[in-house]
């Protein structure tokens, strides 16, 4: 018996996953050789995503009801939509998956990974635990928000990065941004970026991707990247490029040719394919310097 991280009740945890496990799923669904490899230690097969004995039962449920909802409404008809348009109303659902998203996140770097800690920090958990719980109906100043991100698409880090495609569409990611004692939390999941805010002092700026309380629409929009945001981008995709991709051994990189001659068709049909020929066909449209 342990104490639940969230009703805080003496019970038997479930093992939670941070990143939903749908995503686990369809990463190994749509790659070229049915296996997951974190940013982290490329090396390594993962089947799932960071799991943790986090919560009971009850609150699991709680949460796995917005996956569900977020994963059925928005994620796989985003990324099985027929053209590159899309258009999708949402309800209070929304809000409550990224709420759960981002506190499972923040309570996986700030407990379990570094023992990072602040009344900013704490303020946040507890916002989120009661919204969470349904006691309060708000979240006041912790805007979760929301950004589609589209393949090929003309923004300055695509013409920079030659990995941006792989990056944006392929990968999942966490962080927790300090900008000068200004805090986000940082999540990439394929094709979507969400951010929470805990104190930015430029989140109002960023009212095109912010989720409703109540109702919304998905849809494209002018969506505003902060500029520290940006940069950050711009860094961790020198950084992936640099110290992540080449660090994929030689015995590593056999394994995966083995998997993809066993099955070949697999990689002609994967989301991992499509997104390397964006890569290539974006980095051979640079402008020469
Ligand atoms: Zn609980």
């Amino acid at each position: 018996m342990n104490k639940c991280r969230l009703c805080h009740e003496e019970k038997k945890l479930e093992e939670s996953h941070i990143v939903p496990k749908f995503l686990g799923k369809w990463l190994r669904k749509n790659s070229a050789t049915g296996y997951l490899r974190s940013n982290e230690a490329p090396n390594m097969r993962r089947q799932d995503l960071f799991k943790i004995h986090l919560l009971c039962k009850a609150c699991e449920d709680l949460i796995s009801d917005d996956e569900s909802y977020f994963a059925n409404t928005i994620f796989h008809p985003y990324m099985n939509r027929p053209e590159a348009s899309y258009h999708f109303a949402y309800d209070e659902r929304l809000i409550r998956f990224c709420a759960g998203l981002s506190w499972r996140v923040l309570v996986y770097l700030t407990e379990h990974l570094n023992d990072e800690d602040n009344i900013e920090i704490q303020k946040y958990k507890l916002k989120l635990e009661n919204f969470l719980l349904k006691k309060i109906p708000n979240l006041d100043q912790y805007e979760q928000h929301i950004i589609p991100l589209e393949l090929n698409s003309q923004s300055p880090l695509n013409i920079k990065h030659s990995n941006v495609n792989s990056y944006f569409f392929r990968s999942v990611d966490i962080d927790l941004l300090d900008l000068k004692d200004e805090r986000i939390i940082y999540i990439k999941i394929p094709n979507f970026i969400i951010i929470a805010n805990i104190n930015y002092k430029y989140i109002s700026k960023m009212r095109a991707s912010r989720v409703a309380l109540k109702k919304g629409i998905i849809a494209p929009k002018n969506y505003y990247l902060p500029i520290e945001m940006y940069n950050y981008l711009d860094d961790r995709l020198t950084f992936i490029k640099e110290n992540i991709n080449d660090e994929i051994s030689d015995v590593q990189t056999q394994k995966i040719l083995e998997d993809i001659k066993k099955d070949p068709d697999r990689l002609m049909k994967s989301d991992t394919l499509k997104a390397i020929k964006a890569d290539h066909y974006s980095s051979l449209s640079k402008p020469s310097k």
